[in-house]
C-alpha cells in the first residue's frame, strides 16, 4: 500500500526526563491515516502531522460507538535497534474485532506495512530508559454522518504513537483485586472478544468502585452465571497451582484473547510448566487459594506484561494469595517475556520483528 508523506515542519522536543513519561500522555510528531469508502476500499494512506480530527457531530462513532483499537509497543534493543512483538497477531485480532463490529476489516498486510512506514519516520521517539517503550495505538472509527443506526459506508483508520514510561518504575509490584459480583463487562454472544471501546465503557464504574474500596483492579465474572472467572481489569487472568500448573480461563467469546495471554501459555510450556485453559469457578478458586493450592496469581496484558496479584476480595472477605509477595513463576515469566521483547535474550519462539 502506497503511503503519502506530509511531514511536519515543526518537530516537537522529545521528552527530556524519561522517568516522568507516564502512559499515553505524550504523542509523537506524526500519525498515520487511511480512509475506507464502500466500493473503493481502503485508500489515501498518509503520514501527516499529529493533530485534531475534524468530525461532523452526527458522526456514527460518536453516537453508536462503532470503534475498535489495538495496543502494541516498539522496544529499543541494547544493540541500538528496534523490536516489535508479534505485531501480526495484533492486526489479525484487529480484523476479527472489525468483523464483529460490522466494520470494514483492514487487510493484515496493509496494517503491518503502513505501521512500518510510520515507525520508519517516528522510531527515534522510542525512549531509552529501562522498561520504557513507544506505545502504538491503531484505531478505527465509523465516520458516516447521519443518526440512523446502520453500518457505516465510510471508516477512518489511524495510528498514533506515545512514548511511555516503565510500567513498574521500581520493579514488579503486586496488587489486590476485587471480585465484581453485580456488574458484568461482557456477555455471551456480545462484544467481549473484540477490542472495542464499549467494553471499556461498561467497565469504568466497577473499576471506580474497586479503587474506592482499595483494590487496583476488578476481577470480572462471566455475564451469564456470574460465577466463572473472565478477566482482571483489562488484562487476562492466570493462576499458578502448587503442581507447577498455570491455569487461565478458557476463551469463551466474552474474554478478550490477549496476545500476552497466548505468549505466557506458550512460553510457560516451553519453560517446562503445565498450562491449562479451563472454565474456572470463582468458588473453587477461592477454596484453592485458602487451601494453599493456588500459590501465585497474575494478570497479563501488553501494558504491564505481567501484573502479580497478592490478595483478592470476594463477598466481603479479603484472601491473601501465596506469601503476599511476587511469585517465583510470575517473576520468571515477566523476566523472560520482557527479555525477549527488549532483545536482551534470545527469542526461541521467533516472536520478535526487527525494524529495518
Ligand atoms: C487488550 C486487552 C487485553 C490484553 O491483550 P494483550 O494482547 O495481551 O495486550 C486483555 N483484556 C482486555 C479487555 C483487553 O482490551
Amino acid at each position: 500500500m502506497n503511503v503519502q508523506m506530509n511531514l511536519s515542519r515543526n518537530l516537537k522536543d522529545k521528552p527530556a526526563d524519561e522517568s516522568k513519561l507516564g502512559f499515553g500522555h505524550i504523542f509523537t510528531d506524526h500519525m498515520l491515516m487511511i480512509n475506507y469508502t464502500d466500493g473503493k476500499g481502503w485508500h489515501d494512506a498518509r503520514i501527516v502531522p499529529y493533530g485534531n480530527l475534524s468530525l461532523d457531530p452526527a458522526c456514527q462513532v460518536l453516537h453508536y460507538g462503532q470503534e475498535i483499537f489495538e495496543g502494541l509497543k516498539c522496544y529499543r534493543t541494547p544493540q541500538g535497534g528496534f523490536n516489535l512483538f508479534r505485531p501480526r497477531a495484533n492486526f489479525e485480532r484487529f480484523a476479527r474485532s472489525a468483523e464483529r463490529m460490522g466494520m470494514a476489516p483492514l487487510p493484515v498486510e496493509d496494517g503491518l506495512e503502513t505501521l512500518m512506514a510510520l515507525l520508519d519516520v517516528e522510531k527515534e521517539w522510542t525512549p531509552h530508559q529501562e522498561g520504557t517503550s513507544l506505545y502504538i495505538r491503531p484505531t478505527m472509527i465509523a465516520t458516516d454522518n447521519h443518526l440512523g443506526v446502520s453500518t457505516s459506508s465510510t471508516y477512518l483508520y489511524y495510528v498514533i504513537l506515545s512514548p511511555s514510561g516503565a510500567y513498574y518504575a521500581s520493579g514488579l509490584a503486586p496488587v489486590g483485586i476485587y471480585v465484581e459480583d453485580s456488574y458484568v463487562r461482557a456477555v455471551r454472544g456480545g462484544i467481549g472478544f473484540a477490542k472495542t471501546g464499549g467494553n471499556y465503557a461498561a467497565s469504568i464504574l466497577a473499576g471506580m468502585n474497586a479503587k474506592h474500596s482499595g483494590y487496583a483492579q476488578v476481577l470480572w465474572l462471566d455475564g451469564v452465571h456470574q460465577r466463572y472467572i473472565e478477566e482482571v481489569g483489562a488484562m487476562n487472568m492466570m493462576f499458578v497451582y502448587e503442581d507447577r500448573r498455570i491455569v487461565t480461563p478458557v476463551l469463551n467469546g466474552s474474554i478478550l484473547p490477549g496476545i500476552t495471554r497466548d505468549s505466557v501459555l506458550k512460553l510457560g510450556k516451553h519453560l517446562g510448566y503445565e498450562t491449562e485453559e479451563a472454565r474456572m469457578d470463582i468458588h473453587d478458586v477461592i477454596a484453592d487459594i485458602k487451601a494453599g493450592r493456588v500459590t501465585e496469581a497474575f494478570g497479563t496484558g501488553t501494558a504491564a506484561v505481567v501484573s502479580p496479584v497478592n490478595k483478592i476480595r470476594f463477598q466481603g472477605e479479603e484472601i491473601g494469595i501465596g506469601d503476599g509477595g511476587i511469585g517465583h513463576i510470575t517473576q520468571q515469566l515477566y523476566d523472560v517475556l520482557t527479555g525477549i521483547q527488549f532483545g536482551k535474550t534470545d527469542d526461541p519462539m521467533g516472536w520478535v520483528v526487527h525494524l529495518k
